[in-house]
């Protein structure tokens, strides 16, 4: 009997002893883990990913989208969230999220370090989005494809109305793309909502497709397969670094720019990483990541270098953009509805 009771004991004890390593494993787990959407080129994820695991022992589980579908993803979510930090991106997206209660609050040490305009961009979220980087928009074209059409070199966004480009340019769709929808709130900020939209209209007869991700022109101009590419001026100049016969071009009327953003999701389940991986992502070291992956961009960190192929946003005629309006809920689900409705399903 009293055998039996010993027995008893000790399978309690060990069944004990079992809970309690599973549990801490659990918790080891959940300590060292972090979830990340990334908004930028797949190199730049993976490299900030390897580098800050590096650095921490903490790992990421990191996917890689465009801008409107991260912000998509985390609305979806939003009732038990499995993201923790949303970095990169437009600001746009960010922004409408700030501002439905999607992401949290948070100062980070290193917001004296940072650029007027990374810390607008904190301030006008109410202290939920932060400027990681910034570049101006413009287009690019190939310079072979653009010969043997007899095309006149564009300069302009009024060049590439010309009916000779038909089919012949490339632009990304705006609900899915930061890059698009900065190209749509520019035109508008530039042209007037009217005009504007007159533009966005002629431009659709040039169009030959609405590529999901803001990048892809570039790339598709790259391998000509396509005369004309929209995008950011940071991602043609990474096809001509990989020398493309590209031009890349601010168009002469004047461009938008973004302020490319982070987030901390509400309700993240690593919350504390999630701000380690935030201070870290504002410093020097994590920022260089960016050139090193031709990834062009100017950094928000005064003390990060400016890579020398990034254009020179001090020589480009830019727009006083309005990132408060035109990253507010409203005005992004009104003008994205009226480009669907007035653009997109245009015949041709
Ligand atoms: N990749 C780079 C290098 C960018 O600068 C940006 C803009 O923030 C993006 C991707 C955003 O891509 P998308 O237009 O697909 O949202």
């Amino acid at each position: 009997m009293k055998l039996r009771k010993n027995f008893v004991a000790a399978t309690m004890l060990a069944g004990a002893a079992t809970a309690l390593s599973f549990l801490s494993a659990g918790a080891a787990q959940a300590q060292g883990a972090l979830v990340m959407y990334c908004g930028v080129q797949e190199e730049w994820c993976r490299a900030m990913t390897t580098a800050f695991e590096r650095e921490t022992g903490i790992k990421i589980s990191m996917t890689r989208k465009s801008s409107g579908e991260i912000y998509a993803q985390v609305k979806a979510e939003a009732a038990n969230p499995r993201a923790d930090i949303w970095w990169g991106g437009t600001g746009d997206p960010h922004m409408q999220a700030a501002e439905e209660g999607l992401t949290v609050e948070y100062k980070s040490p290193k917001m004296g370090e940072l650029q007027d305009w990374a810390v607008r961009q904190w301030e006008q979220s109410k202290q939920r989005t932060i400027g990681i980087y910034s570049g101006a928009l413009g287009f690019g074209y190939n310079t072979e494809l653009i010969k043997s059409k007899g095309v006149a070199e564009p300069k302009c966004w009024a060049d590439i109305l010309n009916s000779k480009l038909k089919d012949e340019v490339q632009m990304a769709d705006p609900n899915s793309s930061g890059t698009a929808y900065t190209l749509l709130a520019t035109i508008v900020q530039l042209m007037g909502e009217e005009k504007g939209f007159d533009y966005l209209k002629s431009l659709h007869k040039n169009i030959n497709q609405y590529t999901k991700s803001g990048a892809a022109p570039a790339k598709a101009m790259a391998l000509g397969e396509t005369t004309v590419g929209i995008a950011f001026m940071h991602d043609i100049v990474t096809m001509v670094v990989d020398k493309a016969p590209i031009k890349v071009v601010a168009p002469c009327e004047g461009t938008g720019y973004e302020i490319g953003s982070m987030s901390i999701i509400k309700g993240a389940k690593n919350m504390d990483n999630a701000k380690k991986f935030y201070d870290w992502a504002l410093t020097p070291a994590a920022q260089k990541l960016g050139a090193e992956t031709k990834s062009y961009q100017v950094p928000s960190n005064k003390a990060t270098p400016v890579p020398p192929e990034a254009p020179k946003l001090a020589d480009i005629k830019l727009i006083n953009f309005d990132f408060a309006k035109y990253g507010s809920s409203d005005e992004r689900k009104r003008l994205l509805s009226k480009w669907d409705n007035e653009v997109k399903n245009l015949p041709k």
